[in-house]
């Protein structure tokens, strides 16, 4: 079987300050070598100067949230992955459902980004999740399948990249997905990737939604689950720092 390093990945969302960033890397530094896990903080772009200077000589990892599709020009707001490269990232998540929902983002779009954050040399987290009614209706393959179906140019190139299982229903809700459902949905992901490309087998896929530290074990217990996209409960240095100890 092929052994794949457990991803912890906070994602900070719109929230930080000096303070956060003081209490989250030296919580994340302190917990390194002790975890069985790779951990990776994902500020706001602004800080990712700050928290890269406060990990270095850590394990920590340092990504952005998002990434521009474009290299340069006229973009007024973006930030190039090159940018966030510069500033010391090594990952980038990109279609997570919030960029999708608010910012109208397609799967097209997402793969832009993908292949933009894969040409600078960074690693894209694809956050690919169905909503509560598409799963009511019994669609979230389809919907996941046709989310996935945009990366297939980019994995016929590479297989650094993470895939993010984030069912929309269970993000900032309260309501996990149980490892059963969350299994499901990695196993059907995994044999999907390793139908586009047959060196996907160490693909991680790691699953978001209300992950917390009394949750964190039973997912990370699942075969085919490789981590956790964590958003809330990265704010809260002994809940996430509970989390990565819980692998
Ligand atoms: P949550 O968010 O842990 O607060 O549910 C996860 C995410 O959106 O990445």
């Amino acid at each position: 079987m092929t052994k794949r390093t457990a991803l912890i990945a906070g994602n900070w969302k719109l929230h930080g300050s000096t303070d956060l960033v003081q209490a989250l890397t030296r919580a994340a530094k302190q917990a390194a070598s002790s975890v069985n896990a790779e951990i990776l903080l994902c500020p706001p772009a602004i800080w990712i100067p700050a928290v890269a200077s406060a990990l270095q000589g850590s394990s920590v990892k340092v990504g952005g949230q998002d990434v521009s599709a474009h290299e340069q020009g006229a973009y007024t707001g973006e930030i190039s992955a090159a940018m966030l490269k510069a500033c010391g990232s090594q990952y980038v998540i990109v279609g997570h459902s919030e960029r999708r929902r608010h910012h109208g983002e397609s799967s097209e779009l997402v793969a832009r980004k993908a292949e933009a954050a894969f040409a600078a040399g960074l690693t894209p987290i694809v956050c690919v999740g169905e909503t509560l009614t598409e799963r009511e209706a019994g669609q979230n393959w389809l919907v996941v399948e046709s989310q996935l179906n945009a990366i297939r140019g980019l994995l016929n190139k590479t297989t650094e990249i993470v895939i993010g299982y984030e069912p929309v229903w269970a993000i900032g809700t309260g309501k996990t997905a149980t490892p059963e459902q969350a299994q499901e949905m990695h196993a059907l992901i995994r044999q999907w990737l390793v139908q586009q490309n047959a060196q996907a087998g160490h693909i991680r896929i790691i699953y978001g939604g209300s992950v917390k530290a009394d949750n964190a074990a039973a997912l990370m217990a699942q075969p085919d689950v490789d981590g956790g996209l964590v958003g809330g409960a990265s704010l809260d240095a002994e809940e996430f720092i509970g989390i990565c100890r819980n692998v």
